[in-house]
């Protein structure tokens, strides 16, 4: 097992952008509702991961200015221990099933999500990830799938029009598929931009968007990642609010979580923060709107992250990881916005559905 002390003194501060750092302690008077939720997923993101980022970076983390916080509770119906697919389906559709199925319940029945709801209602949808947008969390989304490896039939789920703008990587599960068909054209035919760079989303004008940015996973922040989440998760907020109604979006920092089983301890706080610099870009919007709720979480812990030592003169953060798999420790939540103050306390991740299904009215 690999439970070596990893002590770096972190120059992935430099991926900070300065802006909006600060959130106003704003409390939420308890009775507002949001006309639009944004949730983001850190993938593997648990306590010590946004500790270390913390501690690690030179610039104040959006993390440490929501009004509210809490804590979410992340077993599967099968497993104390859940993967991402029985977590996400628990967020996204309110039900706890067993490891590996997505928008399914324990006995394979199928369970609606967020997203289909919302989307009935004349709400936009919108799901962005870092990695492929038919991996576990996107998927659970809106896909239904006993078999969370199934990605070329999980993308044919995309094919149903209930997310109007989907960004991440994957395109091999749309256009390099076993049955050779080329599901982009029919994407296309359904009136979604396809976009396969990061400079063509920035210039899309449509009103649906599938941008699939990689054949597989979307690389790493400190290679060819860099600031590219944020953008994303502009370009998703930019087109979704045009809907009077209101939307709906979750986006995902994915690879928190490959970081973690490969207990890489400087990728894992790089993921972290190129997470927190998404985050930033929601806030902005959430501020300047006053009508946006903010949540922020995780679906579980991964490789057991332990911060034995450190130095916050030098920020430096030494890390020693327990496992390369998940964990059972809850996960954090931070708020912000119209009823933020709901999520805190200690939540079921099931919670999650409940109670996004409650304020946007979609019950
Ligand atoms: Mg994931
Ligand atoms: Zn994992």
């Amino acid at each position: 097992m690999k439970n070596k002390l990893t002590v770096i003194s972190i120059f992935i501060t430099l991926l900070i952008v300065i802006s909006g750092s600060g959130v106003p302690q704003k409390k939420s008077s308890g009775k507002e509702r949001p006309l639009n939720i944004i949730l983001f997923i850190g993938d593997g993101m648990g306590p010590a991961q946004v500790s270390a980022a913390i501690a690690a970076s030179s610039n104040p983390l959006i993390f440490e200015s929501f009004p509210y916080s809490g804590f979410a509770k992340t077993s599967s119906s099968d497993n104390y221990i859940t993967d991402s697919a029985a977590g996400g389906t628990a967020m996204a559709c309110g039900v706890k099933t067993r490891n590996g199925m997505i928008g399914m319940g324990p006995d394979s029945s199928v369970v609606v999500s967020i997203m289909e709801l919302a989307h009935k209602k004349g709400l936009s949808t919108g799901l962005v990830s870092t990695s492929a947008i038919t991996h576990a969390t996107p998927a659970s989304f809106v896909a239904h799938n006993s078999g969370r490896g199934n990605y070329e039939d999980i993308a044919l789920d995309f094919m149903k029009d209930n997310i109007d703008v989907f960004i991440g990587g994957g395109s091999d599960h749309f256009n390099k598929r076993k049955d050779s068909i080329d599901l982009t054209k029919k994407l296309t035919e359904q009136g979604y931009d396809v976009i396969y760079n990061i400079e063509a989303l920035s210039k899309s004008k449509s009103k649906k968007i599938a941008g699939l940015l990689s054949g597989a996973h979307m690389g790493k922040p400190l290679e060819d990642r860099g600031g590219k989440l944020e953008k994303m998760t502009e370009k998703a907020i930019q087109t979704l609010s045009k809907n009077k109604n209101g939307f709906i979006l979750m986006v995902e920092g994915s690879q928190i979580d490959f970081a973690g089983h490969a207990n890489d301890l400087q990728w894992n706080l790089s993921e972290v923060i190129d997470l927190n610099n998404a985050i930033v870009k929601a806030i902005d919007f959430a501020q300047s709107s006053g009508n946006t709720l903010v949540v922020v979480t995780a679906d579980h812990e991964t490789g057991g992250l332990i911060l034995p030592g450190g130095d916050l003169e030098t920020r430096s953060v030494a890390g020693k990881f327990c496992s390369t798999d998940h964990t059972a420790v809850m996960v954090p939540i931070f708020s912000f916005g119209p009823a933020s103050e709901r999520f805190s306390g200690i939540h079921e991740n099931t919670f999650f559905f409940h109670e996004f299904a409650t304020l946007l009215n979609l019950k």
